[in-house]
C-alpha cells in the first residue's frame, strides 16, 4: 500500500504557508468525501497544545494531505497522510531526538448523534469520526499524531546522554545535556 505518490510529494515540497495550505478546515466533509476531494496543508506543531509535552522544540511544521473517498460500502471516509520531522524528547535523557513522522490513517465520517452501525465489529474498520458542517483539520492532525507517537522514544544505546551502558554517567560532555536540564520538568 503506497500512498506516497509523486503527486502528493509535489505538495510536500511546496513552500506553502499561506493560501489554501494555511486553511485547516474542511467545509462539508461529507460532500468532500463524495467528491473525492484533496486538501493539502502545512500545520505548525506550535498550534497543537496537546503535543507540547512530547516535543523538544516546536518550530516545526508537518505536511498533511486529506483525501476524500467512499469505501467499498459507499461510506464516506477521509484518508490522511502526515509527514514531518519533529524533535521529540528522549524518554531517558530528555534531550531532543529527531523523529521521522510518517503516518497514514483513515477515518469514517458520521453525523453527530448518529448511532454507530451495529454490524461494525470489523477490527480492521477505520475509526469513526463525528463531523459536522465543518471539520477542524488541525485537531484531526493533532489527534492522529498523538495516536501514532510511541509511548516512549529513546536515543539508541550509545547516543543517549544519560549513559545507557556506555560507561558515561552524566553526559556532561554532551551539548544537549544542559539543554535537557533547561527543558526538563520543573
Ligand atoms: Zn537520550
Amino acid at each position: 500500500m503506497t500512498h506516497f505518490d509523486s503527486e502528493s510529494r509535489k505538495y510536500y515540497h511546496a513552500p506553502l504557508m499561506s493560501g489554501p495550505a494555511a486553511v485547516h478546515r474542511l467545509e462539508d466533509p461529507f460532500a468532500f468525501a463524495h467528491a473525492a476531494g484533496v486538501h493539502c496543508g502545512q500545520a505548525a506543531l506550535a498550534a497543537m497544545p496537546r503535543l507540547q509535552d512530547r516535543l523538544a522544540g516546536d518550530a516545526v511544521t508537518v505536511a498533511y494531505v486529506v483525501r476524500g473517498k467512499l469505501d467499498q460500502r459507499q461510506r464516506p471516509l477521509l484518508e490522511l497522510e502526515i509527514t514531518g520531522n519533529p524533535s521529540l524528547r528522549c524518554g531517558r535523557c530528555l534531550a531532543p531526538l529527531d523523529f521521522a513522522l510518517q503516518l497514514q490513517s483513515r477515518v469514517l465520517l458520521m453525523h453527530p448523534g448518529t448511532a454507530l452501525p451495529e454490524d461494525d465489529a470489523d477490527p480492521e474498520s477505520p475509526e469513526w469520526l463525528e463531523a459536522g458542517q465543518e471539520l477542524d483539520l488541525l485537531e484531526l492532525v493533532e489527534d492522529e499524531i498523538l495516536l501514532s507517537l510511541p509511548l516512549s522514544v529513546r536515543h539508541d544505546e550509545g547516543n543517549c546522554s544519560d549513559g545507557g551502558g556506555t560507561g558515561r554517567t552524566s553526559g556532561r560532555d554532551n551539548p544537549f545535556s544542559k539543554l535537557a536540564t533547561l527543558l526538563g520538568p520543573k
